[in-house]
């Protein structure tokens, strides 16, 4: 009887795992297509600056359909179609940057964030694919910023290699998400970073002067302290920011003072802090 209900189990399982190949293959599938079709899009969402709450960069972050990048971006990766789709979002973000300096003069952002994920840190040739899109595009290194994760440069390597060659150019360096990978402030003595993204769970609870406050203050010091710039993730309080000003930040990104939109307002009007 045991065994029958192992087996029958194990049936199961089997056909679990059928499925979600066929689905993976699917949507696989689909992106390629949507690809070809240029039914991507990006959004953009403004960082800026405490406590006037004025727009200083944005961050590109890449849209299809109804469908979440925290969904499809790890297909892409998977299956390979995130170095296409990846020189794409590069391409697309620098013109858009150079159009809105074009357009906005002093009240365009003044850098634009792009996320590359490992799999594109470890593509042989990509650090040219960024030289060659910035002289295309005619975009000045130290205007784009690119954000990777702890995870894609944990254990070094390539992804590494690529991460200097970058910095070397004079393009920025951004950890996203700092302080939920693996060995967060090892990294910082291994790693040029310029800009230090502090993830929203740290942001999250800030008033409550509980760890996370603590945790917080403890990064914007280690930022400070190794002239680093801190950007705090996930704002989506006045109280939060005003929490994060005392603290010490002077960059933000978060609902609070906008969403990531097709065509953020370069107005030079900020939402305050509170
Ligand atoms: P991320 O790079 O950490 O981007 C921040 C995410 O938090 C975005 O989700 C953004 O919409 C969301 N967010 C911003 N402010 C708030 C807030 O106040 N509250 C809350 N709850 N969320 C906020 P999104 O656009 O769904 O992207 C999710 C993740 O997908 C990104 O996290 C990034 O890892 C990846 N991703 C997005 N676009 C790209 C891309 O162009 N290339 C690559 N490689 N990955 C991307
Ligand atoms: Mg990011
Ligand atoms: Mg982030
Ligand atoms: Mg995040």
């Amino acid at each position: 009887y045991a065994a029958k209900t192992t087996k029958a189990r194990f049936r199961r399982y089997v056909v679990e795992l059928d499925d979600r190949a066929d689905e993976e293959a699917r949507l696989g599938a689909e992106m390629r297509a949507a690809l070809d079709a240029g039914q991507f899009t990006l959004v953009y969402q403004p960082i800026v600056s405490l406590p006037d709450g004025e727009i200083r960069y944005v961050e590109s972050l890449v849209r299809w359909g109804r469908s979440s990048p925290a969904v499809f971006i790890p297909v892409a990766e998977r299956n390979g179609l995130i170095v296409e789709l990846g020189e794409w979002i590069l391409r697309t973000a620098c013109a858009q940057f150079v159009a809105w300096q074009a357009a906005y003069g002093e009240f365009a952002p003044e850098r634009i964030s792009v996320n590359v994920s490992a799999r594109q840190l470890a593509e042989p040739g990509f650090v040219e694919v960024v030289a060659d899109t910035l002289a295309g595009t005619g975009m000045a290194p130290g205007h784009l910023i690119v954000e990777v994760t702890e995870t894609a440069v944990f254990g070094g390597g390539v992804a590494v290699r690529a991460v200097e060659e970058l910095h070397e150019l004079g393009v920025n360096i951004a950890l996203d998400d700092f302080g939920t990978g693996h060995s967060s402030l090892g990294l910082l003595q291994t790693v040029p970073v310029d800009v230090l993204k502090v993830d929203k769970s740290f942001v999250d609870n800030l008033a409550m002067a509980g760890r996370h406050a603590v945790i917080a203050t403890a990064l914007i010091q280690v930022t400070d302290g190794l002239g680093l710039t801190a950007v705090a993730e996930g704002v989506e309080t006045a109280e939060q920011a005003r929490s994060l000003y005392e603290l010490g930040y002077r960059l933000a990104q978060g609902y609070h003072f906008g969403r990531p939109v097709p065509e953020p307002a370069f107005n030079g009007i900020g939402v305050a802090a509170g």
